[in-house]
């Protein structure tokens, strides 16, 4: 039965986890890296200076989500650092995510993904299981899935001998590397079947297909680019002679970048087979981007630099964004939520966002929405942000301490430098321009205050509505979340 609301379109999040926004052509990187996408970039919005709010995956995700920072949403630790405060709070300040804004708006939500956490509020369907009758879950169950982990594990046995090359020698640090080895091993085994972007494609087809007569919401979650960047071989070019650890992994991310931009073009023929191309939002964006060994940084997404903040974000949207632009404002995650909402003519005053509505500067009446972009990290070391056009400045709030993944120093306790000068971030003036350390420092101060004082008083007001008691907190959720957690290595 079709009860399909006419002039609410369909909405598409398609979140590519840690792609980076250089990697791809219409963002200056390789014009053959995503031809795809570069031809999707060409009949869209697309955002230059686009930052997430936080540098892993679980902040970032619930940023994307409730339109706010992980300060004001709550959870401000990842994976197996996430501690029962971060959930209490979280749940304490009643945020509304956008599956939820959407659902109550009448969208059918789904979600393709494993993650399957506190934000999976607001979905009907969150997962990544096939569907079928009982021979095709037998034979998934059987056959596909240990071909699939066990092609998993020799694709991507060559990443212990890398990891283990990064840390120091002592043998304290070798237990504690191997340790680390296995549990990433452990994560990523656990990524190895959703790891395939044709095959969360296959899943957003069988979606697609199940919504077609309504108004829908899907949230695609791409995996491939996060380590081990796994990727079909003829994606990567393997060359012939013999090429270091570091050519491998860098070349297997390009190739992710490949494949996912080869499912991009697949989603687009499917949509305009199914004639939704013309009523459907879709948005491309990642949670975060990646360090492939810039800054001294192997293959993972800390730091609060360039390659991890900056990240791709296009909407494509044929009669709302009839016409392609390139908008240069700063822009951030927590942005997403009120646009669409001023989109969908939904009132968002009482969601409480961080962010702002992008309209304006899509319909060319400001250049500018924000001074600056702000974002932290936490998971292997304290680092906190800010950049405005030109300076980025990074504060450890905790002074000068050893990164837990890389065991060893990466910065003082103060970075600054000058994007424009110094796009790369290689020189560190925080000491020869102090002036501009200092003025950057209480910016970021002031904002930290700003956004701890807002959480305060909602939590407060939350208490005087007297729903927040000790009593009443409900912590069957908490103890599902960790066991989840524990069950994936993430927790100790
Ligand atoms: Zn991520
Ligand atoms: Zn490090």
């Amino acid at each position: 039965m079709k009860s399909k609301k006419p002039g609410k379109p369909n909405i598409i999040l398609i979140v590519i986890d840690a792609l980076r926004a250089r990697n791809l052509g219409c963002y200056g990187g390789d014009p053959g890296a995503s031809p795809n996408i570069d031809k999707i970039a060409g009949k869209s919005v697309l955002f230059k200076n686009v930052y997430s709010c936080w540098n892993t995956t679980d902040q970032s995700l619930t940023s994307i989500l409730s339109g706010r920072y992980p300060r004001t949403h709550g959870i401000i630790h990842h994976g197996d650092k996430i501690k029962p405060e971060d959930i209490n709070t979280y749940k304490n300040l009643d945020i509304k995510l956008l599956s939820q804004i959407l659902q109550q708006n009448g969208y059918k939500t789904f979600a393709i993904d494993w993650m399957d956490r506190w934000f999976n509020k607001g979905f009907d369907y969150y997962g990544y299981k096939p569907g079928g009758n009982f021979f095709r879950k037998f034979f998934y169950c059987f056959i596909t899935l240990p071909y699939v982990h066990l092609k998993y594990i020799v694709a991507n046995f060559s990443l212990l001998k890398i990891y283990s090359k990064k840390r120091k020698s002592s043998v304290r640090s070798k237990w504690k590397g191997l340790r680390d080895v296995l549990r990433t091993f452990r994560f990523t085994f656990e990524l190895a079947r959703i790891q395939d972007a044709g095959y969360v494609t296959g899943l957003a087809e069988d979606m697609i297909h199940k919504a077609i007569n309504e108004n829908f919401f899907l949230f695609l979650h791409y995996w491939d680019t996060h380590t081990p960047y796994n990727c079909p071989r003829k994606y990567y070019k393997k060359k012939k002679q013999r090429v270091s650890q570091k050519d491998i992994l860098e070349s297997k991310y390009c190739g992710a970048v490949s494949y996912i931009d080869q499912q991009m073009g697949r989603l687009f023929d499917i949509l305009k087979k199914e004639e939704l191309l013309d009523d459907t939002l879709v948005i491309i964006t990642s949670d975060h981007g990646e360090s492939l060994s810039e800054h001294d940084i192997f293959f993972d997404h800390h730091g609060l630099y360039e390659v991890t903040t900056h990240v791709p974000l296009l909407l494509f949207c044929s009669k709302t964004f009839s016409q392609a632009k390139e908008v240069p404002g700063l822009v951030q995650h927590i942005d997403l939520a009120p646009t669409i909402c001023e989109m969908l003519n939904i009132d968002y005053k009482n969601f409480a966002f961080d962010g702002l509505s992008l309209f304006p500067l899509v319909r060319g009446e400001k250049d500018e929405i924000r001074d600056f972009v702000f974002n932290e990290e936490s998971y292997v070391q304290r680092k906190v942000g800010l950049r405005t056009k030109n300076f980025k400045y990074i504060y450890a709030p905790d002074g000068v301490g050893m990164c837990n993944y890389c065991q060893k120093v990466h910065a003082g306790v103060e970075e600054l430098y000058e994007l424009e000068k110094d796009p790369g971030e290689k020189n560190n003036i925080a000491d020869e321009n102090k002036e501009k350390a200092a003025e950057m420092r209480q910016r970021l101060d002031g904002f930290i205050k700003k956004l701890d004082k807002k959480r305060n008083s909602m939590l407060k007001q939350g208490h005087s509505r007297g729903d927040i008691s000790e009593d009443n907190i409900n912590f069957k959720e908490d103890k599902k979340i960790r066991k989840k957690l524990r069950s994936l290595g993430y927790m100790d």
